[in-house]
């Protein structure tokens, strides 16, 4: 049998048939069968837009060579049957327990929040009433911060290549489309990710793992750099080792680790507000048309030099989908974006944010704990502007004028809008920036100041890092390990994800 990958370009609204004539006519052959590897739109010239596959065939009418062994990830079980605590549930938390397990030791994982079937009726109680819930919300619980979300699966990591293809592989095993191993940009819509967090927490339990819900790390009891005991509201633990991934939203948390002597330090992150428009302008703007027959809903991805000192940039588009109320404490008000598997809502949605350093905010050097106050104010305040979580607003144009036209929007937000002069919240270097970067974009992008800019988004990144050591472990500890985007070296699901999986594969590795 021999194989070969070929690319081949077809309609937007091909249907399998289409595919395989254009292979038999590529390839001058009858009899094959064929896999894709990789599926993306180029839109370049938008009257003729088409799907870019490249597919993997085999058969017998090809002569030479066979398709190569993927290089898979080797989890060697090594018995130890050692208990180790794992903390938060996210996809780092999740991925370094779920390598744990099959590794042999005997994992214990807590998490805050509650498991996902009562975690998302907290969350749609929250959004009638508008009364916070600590146990229902888009910050924590199991699958953690990205559970609500459009799991988009895109990482700009180029390392990370066989850790991914286990997550996607593990993924497609509890229930994800098949199509997430070969689009240029996965995703998978929080309708399915409900379902996939879920069968991941059953393929951990049947390892033997424990998983453990509502459970909050509350201390840690430390002697000589090494962690005797972990604990929780609910009781204790002594395990070998312990691994923390408690993303970027846990103040207490962190607050916590400083306090016990984990070393962090600040850098770099993101503030800025969420972009609104209708899907069909951004359909018309990328494809010149409202509807392509085949592809769900436009994407865009936005750079600009700023105003010179601090770059803007779209991040974590949604398209089809909603801006949501994404706060973890009460009287905070953040929001963040989602969609469904089908992408089909009214709206697009994505962060506008300027990059900057919490030394410039606070016009002064500041600790990773003054960083960590710097943002959670800032929260405070835009929960005080409405007094409730309804998101403060203006369309892009009167953010640009500094001018409030705007007396009605329509929006997705499920808790409302209410306008407001949002240019006079934000730190005033991070309106500078946004302001040109918003002139900029519309210089990019047809009918863009149609759009709206809602709330504050604080969380594309951590403004604070730890100091840690290869394989994860913090620095002066000896079975301390943070991951994922609360350690400050990842940032969204599939980062996160593999951060688990090889700071639990370096431990295995020395175990
Ligand atoms: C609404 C929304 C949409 C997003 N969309 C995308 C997207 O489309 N694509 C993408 O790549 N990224 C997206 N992100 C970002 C992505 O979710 C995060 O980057 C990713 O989840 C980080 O993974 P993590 O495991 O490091 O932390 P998290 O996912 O934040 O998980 C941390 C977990 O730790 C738990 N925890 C915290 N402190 C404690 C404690 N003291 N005790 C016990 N448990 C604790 C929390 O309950 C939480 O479940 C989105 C985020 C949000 C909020």
């Amino acid at each position: 049998m021999g194989f070969k990958t070929i690319t081949v370009k077809v309609p937007t609204d091909y249907t399998d048939e289409m595919l395989r004539k254009s292979i038999s006519k590529e390839l001058h052959i009858k009899q094959f069968s064929f896999q894709i590897e990789n599926k993306s739109l180029d839109a370049r010239n938008k009257s003729a837009i088409h799907w870019l596959l490249s597919v993997g065939v085999f058969s017998e009418e090809i002569k030479g060579a066979i398709q190569s062994e993927k290089e898979l990830l080797s989890i060697p079980n090594i018995g130890k049957e050692k208990e180790v605590v794992v903390v938060g549930n996210g996809p780092a938390g999740f991925f370094c327990a779920y390598v744990l397990q099959k590794a042999g030791f005997k994992v214990i994982m807590i998490d805050r929040g509650s498991e996902v079937e009562k975690r998302s009726k907290g969350i749609e109680q929250f959004e009638q009433d508008g009364v916070f819930n600590p146990l229902g919300n888009y910050a924590f619980g199991e699958g953690g911060a990205g559970t609500f979300s459009d799991g988009k699966l895109t990482s700009r990591s180029k390392h990370i290549s066989i850790e991914k293809q286990f997550i996607l592989s593990s993924y497609v095993e509890a229930g994800a489309p098949r199509e997430i191993e070969y689009m240029a940009h996965p995703h998978l819509g929080t309708d399915n990710l409900k379902k996939i967090v879920k069968n991941l927490r059953l393929a951990f339990q049947k390892l033997g793992g424990t998983m453990t819900f509502e459970t909050t790390l509350t201390d840690i009891r430390v002697k000589d750099g090494r962690v005797e005991e972990v604990i929780t509201d609910k009781g204790s633990y002594s395990p070998v080792a312990v691994f923390i991934a408690p993303g970027h939203s846990a103040y207490e948390t962190y607050r916590m680790l400083l306090r016990r002597g984990v070393a962090f330090r600040t850098k770099n992150f993101a503030l800025g507000s969420r972009m609104e428009h209708q899907q069909d302008v951004i359909n018309i703007a990328q494809w010149g048309k409202p509807r392509l027959p085949g592809v769900k809903a436009a994407e865009y991805r936005l750079t600009s030099a700023g105003d010179g000192k601090h770059q803007v940039y779209s991040f974590c588009m949604c398209p089809g989908g909603m801006v949501v109320p994404a706060t973890a404490y009460e009287d905070t008000n953040i929001v963040n974006g989602m969609s469904y598997f089908k992408r089909d809502g009214h709206f697009a949605n994505a962060a506008c944010v300027a990059g900057i350093h919490p030394d410039v905010l606070a016009s002064k050097s500041v600790s990773p704990l003054e960083a960590l106050d710097l943002v959670e104010q800032l929260e405070r305040k835009f929960f005080s502007l409405t007094q409730k979580y309804a998101a403060p607003a203006c369309n892009i144009r009167d953010f640009i004028d500094q001018k409030l036209r705007t007396k009605k929007m329509e929006s997705s937000y499920p808790l409302g809008v209410e306008p407001l002069p949002l240019w006079q919240f934000l730190p005033e270097s991070v309106t500078q920036a946004m302001k040109a970067g918003l002139l900029d974009f519309d210089r990019k992008m047809q009918a863009f100041t149609t759009g709206n800019l809602l709330g504050l988004e604080s969380k594309t990144s951590s403004p604070i890092q730890v100091l840690r050591e290869e394989g994860g472990r913090c620095v002066g500890f000896t079975n301390l390990f943070m991951m994922g985007e609360g350690s400050g070296y990842a940032g969204g699901i599939i980062s996160s994800a593999a951060d688990g999986v090889r700071t639990a594969l370096h431990f295995v590795s020395q175990a």
